[in-house]
């Protein structure tokens, strides 16, 4: 449905078809075009969204999900977010397992939107029975009648996107891209995208984003799982301490992997430069395309599709607040707090 043009009978109408924009300062040193994939712009601030409407009406398609029903999942804040608003408008009861990683603003906003959380420690393994994993099993198997979304082992968080993100980018560029600059974290935006575009030009480029920390970029290049590199890090979404089977490995070309300090100053620049308040992983994705840049992999005929996958609005107690991003050393290095401090 074109945006705008009518009545919306509900807010889940309103999921999809997200603005592509060109980046006009920020990339201007650079060869090439740059254009944003904004979905920030989904009625649920992020990309996520897709993933909730396409998983339950698949579940819905299949008579798994009847009214009443629970809809439970782990998440970093947004797929339960998109999974909330679902639920409401649907009318399923909602229960999420989140990261103690998540902000405060992210968790305010499920309750706000009827979820009943759960908050479980970051930092305890995979089969830790505290880790949001185990906690999600558990629940799912003490409740009746619940469906367990498992964004990062569900193979329609893929094809959500293969159905969605890769057609809209494929029809508003016209067929002309030469790269796609994604963040991985189930991987399934990625994934999906990925197919869809390379069935039509199998010469597009798939970059993706992965964050110091996690094991994607070297599980990508080397097949083996090296619990050496997983240590803590800031960035919520991107990366990962396991290996997801919502991500296709295959079809990505490559993997960058960004700082937490890199990609929190440059979300800040997206906003100063264009204009475009975005989140922390688009800030992620935005310092990888830095560094594939300097690494040389465009040129001036380069068409690259940039995702941002959510909303600034977000990270108010995080990257766009000034005492954290001091509180984490990020201007030790850096003079961008001269200009905030002085206009106080
Ligand atoms: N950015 C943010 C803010 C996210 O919440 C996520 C989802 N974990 C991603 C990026 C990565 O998207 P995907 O899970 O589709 O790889």
């Amino acid at each position: 449905m074109k945006r705008n043009s009518s009545i919306h009978q509900n807010i889940l109408e309103l999921i999809g078809e997200t603005p592509m924009i060109k980046l006009n300062k920020i990339t201007k040193d650079l060869d090439g075009e740059f254009l944003v994939k904004f979905e920030g712009y989904n009625p649920g601030h992020s990309t996520k969204d897709r993933i909730a409407l396409y998983i339950i009406e698949k579940a819905e398609e299949q008579g798994i999900l009847k009214p009443g029903n629970t809809i439970i999942e782990t998440t970093s804040g947004n797929t339960g977010f998109s999974l909330a608003m679902v639920s409401i408008s649907k009318g399923y009861e909602c229960i999420l397992a989140v990261s103690s990683k998540s902000s405060k603003d992210k968790i305010d906003m499920l309750k706000a939107m009827g979820a009943k959380v759960y908050v479980c420690p970051a930092n305890v393994s995979a089969d830790d029975p505290r880790s949001y994993y185990q906690v999600a099993k558990r629940l799912h198997s003490e409740t009746a009648n619940s469906v367990y979304i498992n964004q990062y082992f569900n193979q329609l968080n893929i094809d959500a996107h293969y159905a969605t993100t890769g057609p809209e980018i494929w029809e508003q560029t016209g067929g002309k891209i030469t790269h796609l600059v994604a963040a991985s974290g189930t991987g399934g935006t990625i994934s999906g995208t990925a197919r869809y575009l390379k069935e039509h030009n199998p010469n597009i480029k798939i970059l993706g984003v992965d964050a110091f920390g996690s094991i994607l970029k070297k599980f990508h290049e080397t097949g083996e799982f090296d619990s050496k590199e997983i240590y803590p890090y800031r960035i919520e979404g991107l990366g990962k301490n396991l290996i997801p089977t919502a991500t296709n490995f295959e079809i990505i070309d490559k993997f960058e992997k960004v700082t937490d300090e890199d990609s929190a100053h440059r979300a800040r620049e997206i906003a100063l430069t264009e204009g475009i308040f975005a989140g922390y992983t688009s800030g992620a994705v935005m310092q990888a395309v830095m560094q594939y840049a300097e690494a040389g992999e465009f040129t001036k005929d380069s068409r690259v599709v940039v995702i941002f996958p959510d909303h600034g609005s977000r990270y108010m107690s995080k990257i766009y607040s000034d005492d954290w991003m001091r509180e984490q050393g990020f201007f030790d290095s850096q003079k961008q707090e001269q200009a905030a401090i002085e206009f106080i």
